[in-house]
């Protein structure tokens, strides 16, 4: 479980291929319209990378602490 730590998808780069959604052994992920959405942000493991690092091909998933550590 993770407060400060779930994926974030960058749509504009995301293909659809679903592959982080067969990655992700947590339940993260659910399928809306053949693209994966983040419905369970709560199950993800902080500092895992898996799905970003294994599944996806496309750079399309980052994580909410990318994000706040940025200044601006
Ligand atoms: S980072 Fe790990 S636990 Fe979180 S969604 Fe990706 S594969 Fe699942
Ligand atoms: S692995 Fe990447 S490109 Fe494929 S569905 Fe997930 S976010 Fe989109």
């Amino acid at each position: 479980m993770a407060e400060n730590w779930y994926p974030i998808i960058d749509y504009s780069k995301c293909k659809g291929c679903l592959s982080c959604v067969e990655f992700c052994p947590n339940n993260v992920f659910k399928v809306e319209n053949g693209k994966p959405i983040v419905a369970n942000p709560a199950n993800c493991v902080e500092f895992c990378r898996g799905c970003q690092k294994a599944a996806c091909q496309y750079n399309a998933i980052t994580y909410y602490q990318d994000h706040k550590n940025r200044r601006c």
